[in-house]
């Protein structure tokens, strides 16, 4: 027989699995890839797309703000306070068509002095403290001088008169020594007056401000400094009046001079002032001449459709915008606004309105590369750049549209088939390979088995045959002296012929149970008359191995329907294998039990036994025992696959009850006829 080469086998299958399962799969894999990838190009043009349509809107919505904005403050010439009091307004001014400017909101520190509206107060300052600034100054009478200056603050009606007083009277303390008084007023002044202007020109609340902070100096009261300090740098941050560059540096240099900074509150209010100050000096140029100064020096004015000019301003200190609208009575609406701070205000409303759904996410950031906003849902994306237009700070849009999950992806109509195609392949050439690789190894196996089996079978043919063919040539060549000794040649060559019959009835009926073709002869058997003959019939051989083997049963035995030669076969099987597996025991016992609905055959024998693992396996076919092989036991290993076929086809069954070095019993239940 030609031997199977396992490997040769293998190979061959894998090659056949490559081609029917793998290249095909391959060819489809790559095909849907590509459908995956053309379709995600597809999309990610679509999202450029709208990305960029909805960049544009963008840009057109602020655009259309600054109008809106511009119409607010213009609509009626009393706006609405709170367009006025927006943090982003920086300032608010009209000219008219002479050229003259009214500031009507601000955000500034000071102011230039055509912008003011405070104009120096014309009265003679001191004229009625004459006698009290003579008694003061000239004849040091101070007592008087302070019963006159307090005399004024009670009686005057003249408000200028009175902080005159006032700010005399205090002075004067402070010349008598006496700071605690001179404080108290001067804290009288700085709470009731901080927002006026002496004479249309000093600031009350600063000036008190200062002198205080010289008297705590002086007198060495720390803590007192530190407070008031906080709170005049507080009162230059925040001004009350309007202050020109002149006195705001002066308070602002003295400040510097008195406050000492060891305060990280200080500190801050030091820096923000700086801050402030630096985007006064260059909110002052705008107003002044806002196109010689603009961000690069060239003017990117945009004139819209209702005549308003925007002008975007880029400094370190301050981004801005400046609108500008001319009415046709040449009356001129400016207004200038921190750009920042107005898009932070409304860009998330504009976005809103943009994008109801939430399906993009935007980020903000100034040319710097520094976030000035972010509205992002999911952060991991791509996203598009978009410059802003030249009418506005050159910062940068970035827009990216959200990812949807997994699930959603393969939702979108057209994507998720390629996707569940692609799957489907993988999992498909997966499980192709699986089960090639199992039905490979099965079939292997039992190849392997088969070549066994042949051997097997081969082997126990032939011993018989050797043992006939040596004990023929012997008699034929009359080789054999006593009659004695011929009887028993003939006894020998009986039941090896018996045996070899038996092997081939074996082999033959293995052969018709496997495809199908195994015909039974039911009739009404005796089966203890069946037993006993078989018994007997087999206790001739048993006799000369010394085996001793016991048969029972009970009285009454009801007949069933079975095929007797089939019977046979399996009494035949199961006594041959008690005999094979007996080892060095030399007993067989064989049972007949009746049951309520069953005939009980066993077969019970006091050998080798069989392991729990083997007991599992042992019915199917051309499997053998471990150890009957290691122990060099002849068999083919389908034995008990016949007794089981038979079994099942008298609709009975098979039982086994072993334990290794104690031996088995083997049993047969067949069912009884109604
Ligand atoms: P074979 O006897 O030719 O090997 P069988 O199908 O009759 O094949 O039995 C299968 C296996 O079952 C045996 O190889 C042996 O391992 C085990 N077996 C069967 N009967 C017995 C028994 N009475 N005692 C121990 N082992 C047994």
């Amino acid at each position: 027989m030609k031997p199977i080469n396992p490997g040769s086998r293998r190979q061959k299958i894998i090659l056949y699995y490559t081609l029917a399962v793998v290249l095909p799969g391959i060819i489809l894999g790559y095909m849907a890839l590509r459908g995956i990838r053309n379709d995600q190009a597809l999309r990610e043009k679509e999202s450029r797309r709208k990305l960029e349509l909805d960049s544009q809107s963008f840009f057109t919505a602020i655009d259309s703000s600054f109008v809106q904005l511009m119409n607010e403050l213009t609509g009626d010439s009393t706006f609405s306070l709170s367009t006025k009091d927006d943090p982003s307004l920086l300032a608010f001014f009209v000219k008219d068509n002479k050229g003259s400017k009214r500031l009507i909101s601000h955000r500034m520190l000071y102011l230039p002095d055509e912008l003011r509206t405070n104009q120096p107060a014309q009265l003679d300052p001191a004229n009625n403290l004459k006698d009290g600034v003579r008694l003061e100054f000239i004849e040091s009478r101070f007592s008087e001088a302070i019963r006159f200056y307090q005399n004024i603050i009670l009686k005057s009606t003249n408000p200028t008169e009175k902080i005159q007083a006032l700010i005399a009277s205090a002075r004067l303390y402070n010349k008598m020594n006496q700071p605690d008084r001179a404080k108290e007023l001067y804290e009288y002044i700085r709470k009731e007056y901080s927002g006026s202007l002496l004479n249309g020109q000093i600031p009350l609340g600063l000036i008190a401000g200062l002198e205080i902070l010289k008297i705590n100096q002086t007198i060495g009261e720390t803590d007192e400094l530190r407070k008031h300090s906080r709170q005049c740098l507080d009162l230059l941050l925040h001004p009350s009046s309007e202050y020109n560059k002149n006195q705001f540096d002066l308070f602002y240099e003295s400040f510097k001079v008195i406050i000492p900074k060891t305060d990280s509150v200080i500190d801050s209010l030091f820096t923000e002032l700086d801050t402030q100050r630096a985007r006064t000096d260059y909110l002052i140029r705008i107003l002044g001449e806002p196109n010689m100064i603009n961000s690069n020096g060239k003017i990117q004015t945009k004139v819209g459709k209702n005549g308003m000019s925007i002008i975007p301003f880029n400094s370190t200190n301050l981004v801005a915008i400046y609108l500008s609208r001319t009415k046709n009575n040449g009356n001129q609406t400016n207004m200038v606004f921190d750009f920042p701070v107005y898009l932070k205000s409304i860009s998330e409303k504009l976005i809103r309105k943009l994008d109801p759904n939430a399906s993009i996410n935007v980020k903000i950031e100034d040319n710097e590369g520094r976030l000035i906003f972010s509205k992002v849902i999911n952060e991991e994306t791509n996203y598009l750049s978009f410059t802003f237009p030249e009418n506005l700070p050159q910062w940068k849009l970035l827009l990216s549209e959200n990812k949807p999950g997994f699930i959603a992806t393969l939702l979108i109509a057209g994507s998720g088939i390629y996707l569940v195609i692609f799957i489907l392949i993988a999992l498909l050439m997966v499980l192709g390979f699986v089960f090639t690789l199992y039905t490979l190894n099965e079939e292997l196996r039992l190849n392997k088995m088969k070549s066994e089996f042949i051997s097997n079978v081969s082997h126990e043919l032939k011993s018989p045959l050797t043992s006939i063919r040596m004990m023929t040539e012997m008699l034929h060549h009359k080789r054999v002296p006593t009659e004695e000794r011929k009887s028993i040649y003939y006894s020998v060559m009986m039941q090896e012929s018996e045996r070899l019959s038996h092997l081939i009835d074996n082999i033959l009926d293995f052969s018709r149970m496997e495809d199908n073709r195994k015909k039974y002869n039911f009739i009404d058997l005796d089966i203890d008359d069946l037993l006993a003959k078989f018994v007997e019939s087999i206790g001739e051989r048993l006799q000369e191995t010394k085996f001793n083997i016991s048969y029972n049963c009970p009285d009454q035995i009801p007949l069933i329907t079975a095929d007797k030669n089939a019977l046979l076969q399996v009494f035949y099987n199961l006594v041959e294998n008690a005999i094979k597996f007996s080892g060095t025991s030399r007993k067989i016992d064989i049972s007949l039990f009746l049951e309520e609905n069953e005939l009980l055959i066993c077969v019970k024998d006091y050998g080798i036994g069989i392991s729990t693992k083997d007991q599992e396996k042992i019915f199917d076919r051309f499997y053998r025992g471990d150890e009957p092989q290691r122990m060099g036991i002849k068999g083919s290993g389908i034995g008990l696959t016949i007794v089981k076929n038979i079994m099942e086809a008298h609709k009975g069954s098979l039982t086994l009850e072993s334990k290794i070095g104690e031996g088995s019993t083997f049993c047969v239940h067949l069912p009884i006829n109604k």
